[in-house]
């Protein structure tokens, strides 16, 4: 599962900042992700523990806010959702367009206890 190598390196990141600022016990991650990111928020749910296994992150919450996709016709300039309308403008019908957003794969917070 692509998402668990991900999430693996997520942990990694966290604990080598949480070391840097000794912090010893880490409460919450809140993670970003882009609707287009290529990572499943309920696989990444899924892997997180596995993730914190024997490293000072076992027991931290994982939060995930999922980040919407949105294009921008090449056309008529309409900003719209990606996912909603696969890639095909409201407005006009083209599917030309430029992603805005919606590829992030962003660690937001780390929250300490
Ligand atoms: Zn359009």
């Amino acid at each position: 599962m692509h998402e668990l190598s991900i999430v693996m390196e997520v942990a990694r990141t966290v604990c080598e900042t949480a070391e840097k600022n000794q912090v010893t016990k880490v409460r919450k991650v809140i993670l970003q992700i882009g609707e287009l990111s290529g990572c499943v928020p309920h696989f990444v749910h899924a892997c997180w523990p596995a993730a914190c296994d024997n490293t000072i992150l076992e027991g931290t919450k994982l939060e995930i806010e999922t980040l919407p996709a949105n294009g921008c016709c090449r056309c008529c300039s309409k900003v719209f959702s990606l996912t909603a309308f696969k890639g095909r403008c409201p407005e006009c019908g083209s599917a030309q367009y430029e992603m805005l957003c919606g590829k992030e794969f962003i660690i937001k917070e780390i929250l300490c206890s």
